[in-house]
């Protein structure tokens, strides 16, 4: 299949004509890839199991992985839901449009095969202009997960999904560099507490300020166990992992700091090819391997931004060993820590 790049000129005043043809593409049952404000998502009809099927060939994703559906206005929810609870309702005035997932008991309409076989259904309503205009030219709300080959890093550009999708899908629209860079928050509202399945740039504490108290799914704190079934079934695979081994080292920065050093001279006498991430704050004090900054310590948004670039940076480069920083676990560091700890398979080193 060819598949076509089309440039939007200026993401501020787009011009219907430019997504007319990726939203009959979406009607008829095809794949689309846009940008959101979070990561590039790979869209589908979320009404059409067929549609949704295609997704899951191109990513190579296993279909009990539900994808989130979204929309571009409040009136696009409710043939979707069986409720919206108090918390839903509260949480949608706050953040949405933005970069916010609410699990809601699933509607007749949603088909299965959109969401993985469960009773509920995922639903966002990004911010981003080109996502929200192509939902509403398209009529139909759009399943969308990330637009990567399952495995690797989420893109937040258009030259990553085109790496990964090209010949797969029928259209990749490049809206430029996505805001945020990690994927949305996840927040189940189908119970009577709200529980966190996945923190994002919406976080923790902004969920608190609006929905009172909000649980954790235990799944977000460590390694997925066997016994444990978890809520968000994405949360049982393996999210990304390198082609490197990546090593989280934590603790106090300078101490870090010399330990990174150490490792990774070590490992360049042995003949590995070594990946260091730091910080714009810590990037001069590092001597040995491929030394990349992820972003700003007093900006942590610039960190997500820039995380998944840096890891497909490190895959492309070939490198054996990745050694990174580690960041606090508060605010926008929670769903930072969660990315590169799950990347890490879980291995932290602690100084
Ligand atoms: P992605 O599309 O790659 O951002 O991942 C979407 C994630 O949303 C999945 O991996 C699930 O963990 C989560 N998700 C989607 N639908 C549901 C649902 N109905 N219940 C719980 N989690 C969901
Ligand atoms: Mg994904």
């Amino acid at each position: 299949m060819e598949t076509k790049l089309i440039k939007i000129q200026d993401s501020e005043w787009i011009k219907d004509e430019e997504l007319a043809e990726a939203a009959r593409i979406i009607r008829e049952g095809g794949l689309v890839a846009f940008p959101t404000e979070t990561v590039y998502g790979l869209g589908a009809n979320a009404l059409n199991e067929d549609a949704a099927r295609k997704i899951y060939a191109a990513k190579g994703r296993p279909s009990d992985n539900p994808l989130i559906a979204h929309i571009s206005c409040m009136e696009e929810l409710e043939p979707l839901v069986k409720e919206i609870p108090e918390a839903g309702r509260k949480l949608a005035e706050a953040y949405w449009p933005g970069p916010l997932t609410m699990v809601f008991p699933k509607s007749e309409i949603v088909p299965y095969g959109t969401t993985g076989g469960l009773d509920t259904v995922a639903v966002r309503m990004p911010s981003d202009p080109i996502a929200g205009r192509l939902i509403a030219l398209s009529g139909v709300p759009i399943a969308a997960p990330s637009a990567n080959t399952s495995g690797r890093p989420s893109p937040t550009t258009a030259q990553h999904v085109w790496q990964d999708m090209n010949g797969k899908i029928e259209m990749i629209l490049d809206g430029g560099p996505v805001g945020i860079g990690v994927e949305s928050t996840i927040v189940d509202v189908s119970g009577p507490v709200p529980v966190l399945l996945r923190p994002g740039a919406v976080t923790m504490e902004m969920l608190e300020a609006v929905a009172g108290q909000v649980e954790i799914d235990p799944a977000i704190q460590g390694p997925p166990r066997e016994d444990l079934r978890p809520k968000a079934p994405g949360m049982k695979y393996r999210h990304y992992a390198p082609h490197g081994d990546l090593i989280l080292v934590e603790g106090d920065l300078e101490a870090v700091v010399e330990r990174i050093n150490s490792l990774s001279r070590e490992r360049e006498e042995e003949g590995c090819r070594v990946g260091v991430i730091c910080t714009e704050e810590t990037r001069e004090r590092y001597h040995y391997g491929e030394i990349r900054s992820v972003g700003q310590r007093a900006k942590e948004e610039t960190i997500a931004h820039n995380l998944f670039a840096v890891l497909r940076e490190f895959d492309d480069l070939g490198v054996d060993y990745i050694y990174s920083e580690s960041f606090s676990r508060d605010h926008l560091g929670q769903a930072i820590m969660n990315r590169l700890t799950k990347a890490a398979g879980y291995h932290v080193i602690h100084v």
